[in-house]
């Protein structure tokens, strides 16, 4: 069985797909207990790490009825583990970042709210990037030094 196959055997269980938090928790476990065949990655770690009641959002752009039909769909060549880190790190995303409501300016992809830390200071900042380029709407991100999203109470806190 193949590193994605044995995702999708987690997915077509239809007890992991009740809620998104179950569902978030379901991948995080599993992607635990997989962890060897993947490369470190920052968002990856982050995401895997969160406390679920602060980051899942309450309407995500994933349909849990159909997730498992979606997934079967893509083709991942050669067991290659980067695109099941790549795909696990797309679909946790989903359920966590904060949609801005802006359009990219450059692509017209949604736009989500993310908190940034600099490499020259210790300020942390609201910034918005683009889903689907991650181009940075409002920051010169060749500075940025790590980028996650913000939950609502950073928003919060933020005064966003
Ligand atoms: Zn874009």
């Amino acid at each position: 069985m193949t590193l994605w196959d044995s995702f999708l055997e987690m997915v077509s269980d239809k007890n992991n797909l009740t809620d998104y938090k179950t569902y978030y928790s379901a991948i995080v476990k599993w992607t635990k207990k997989h962890i060897k065949f993947f490369t470190y990655d920052n968002s990856l770690d982050f995401l895997l790490n969160l406390d679920i009641n602060e980051y899942i959002i309450e309407n995500p752009g994933i349909c849990l009825e159909t997730e498992y039909e979606r997934l079967k769909k893509e083709h991942i060549k050669n067991n290659d583990s980067g695109l099941v880190s790549m795909m696990i790190i797309y679909i946790l995303h989903e359920m966590v970042t904060i949609k801005s409501g802006f359009e990219c300016p450059r692509c017209s992809g949604d736009t989500a709210f993310y908190i940034a830390e600099f490499d020259n200071s210790n300020e942390r900042k609201c910034v918005l990037m683009c889903e689907e380029c991650n181009w940075c709407l409002n920051e010169n991100s060749s500075h940025i030094k790590k980028l996650i999203p913000a939950s609502m109470n950073e928003l919060w806190e933020l005064q966003i």
